[in-house]
């Protein structure tokens, strides 16, 4: 018989509209002689959206009433709706990627796509991936690191250590994504304002040295043997790549392989499997690197979990141009999610 999936999309977080995309562009593509798709929207509020068409009633922006059981984020009216047999998630940011959806689905015993909560958690953060890859010896930006508490306590040092990195500097905060508050400082005098914008939205913030690079992303699917996909590389049009180049003009293009010599793409997919390893990776990650112009060095800059995932996306599009089309990466994240659940069963 068919599975019936539980689609989480939408969200508490910034990336939600992206995520109702991404989720529209899943419903289309699932196997239907295989699964039988619920489309369970996570509106602005925190609240499941289950009954009726829950992609309009999030597009509209609908905040529904929460259950009156205290122990359920349904909305109100919902309380019987049968779980489903296994959930896809399609949320990206926090609550949805950073580990919280995936301690609540532990709960429910039921198998979910992706990573286990505590890669997930690990993986939303800049910070903690850089300790974790730079502990296997792996090569990141040099960053300062910075918490609230301490930009507040001591500006002068926090500002100092910073200096040390040079210029440009790119100030972001630990857990995003979507490049929202990451910024580009010029000027040394820009940077305590950037500071104070950055924790805004996060009380941990990096300061990474601003390197002039081209940018290289592998997509990486499955568990201790991972496929690794060749190359792709995001040619940027603005000074770097922002939110409104992503999701409103995109003026940048990718290409499909990237053209780099093959000894490099060797490379880059090796570091994407160790750096997969190294963050406890399961299912999939699109692995991001940076090349320097100047000196030919590869960084590894950040992983996605859930990346941009419409068809047309970057990770769709690099798996499909390794032999696995979108219909069929859908069916393999969901037999991963099934084989990692009857492992910890
Ligand atoms: P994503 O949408 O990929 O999840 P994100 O919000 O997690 O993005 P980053 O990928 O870390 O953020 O940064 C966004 C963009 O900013 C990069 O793609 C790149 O263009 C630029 N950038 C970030 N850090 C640096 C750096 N240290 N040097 C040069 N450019 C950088
Ligand atoms: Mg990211
Ligand atoms: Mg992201
Ligand atoms: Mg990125």
């Amino acid at each position: 018989g068919t599975l019936s999936v539980g689609l989480l999309f939408g969200g508490e977080s910034p990336e939600h509209e992206v995520s109702i995309v991404t989720a529209r562009a899943i419903s289309e593509h699932l196997d239907p002689a295989r699964f039988q798709v619920r489309p369970m929207g996570i509106a602005r509020n925190g609240v499941w959206v289950v009954n009726g068409d829950p992609f309009a009633r999030l597009a509209a922006g609908e905040l529904p009433t929460r259950s009156e059981h205290p122990f359920l984020p349904l909305e109100r009216g919902a309380e019987t709706t049968p779980l489903p047999d296994l959930f896809f998630n399609a949320l990206h940011g926090a609550g949805g990627e950073d580990g919280q959806i995936q301690g609540y689905l532990e709960l429910l015993h039921r198998p979910y796509t992706g990573a286990g909560l505590l890669a997930m958690a690990a993986g939303m953060d800049k910070w903690i991936t850089k300790r974790l890859w730079e502990s296997e010896g792996l090569l990141v930006v040099p960053y300062v690191g910075l918490t609230q508490e301490r930009w507040k306590r001591e500006q002068a040092v926090c500002l100092a250590e910073c200096a040390k990195l040079g210029l440009p500097l790119f100030v972001k905060p630990a857990n995003l994504g979507s490049s929202i508050g990451v910024e580009k400082v010029k000027q040394a005098g820009d940077l305590a304002a950037a500071l104070d914008r950055a924790f805004t939205f996060d009380r941990r913030v990096l300061v990474e040295q601003g390197l002039d690079v081209r940018e290289i992303e592998v997509a990486v699917l499955g568990g201790d043997e991972p496929l690794v996909s060749s190359p792709g590389e995001v040619i940027v049009a603005d000074e770097f790549y922002t939110f409104e180049d992503k999701y409103l003009h995109g003026k940048s293009r990718t290409e499909i392989p990237a053209q780099i010599p093959e000894e490099l793409a060797d490379l880059v997919r090796k570091l994407a499997a160790k750096a997969f390893a190294a963050s406890d990776g399961y299912g999939m990650a699109r692995v991001d690197f940076f090349l320097e112009r100047l000196t030919g060095r590869v960084f590894l800059n950040e992983l996605n979990f859930i990346p941009g995932f419409t068809s047309i996306s970057m990770y769709p599009k690099m798996m499909a141009a390794s032999g696995v089309p979108y219909a069929e990466l859908l069916t393999r994240l969901i037999d991963l999610a099934l084989a990692r659940h009857a492992q910890m069963a």
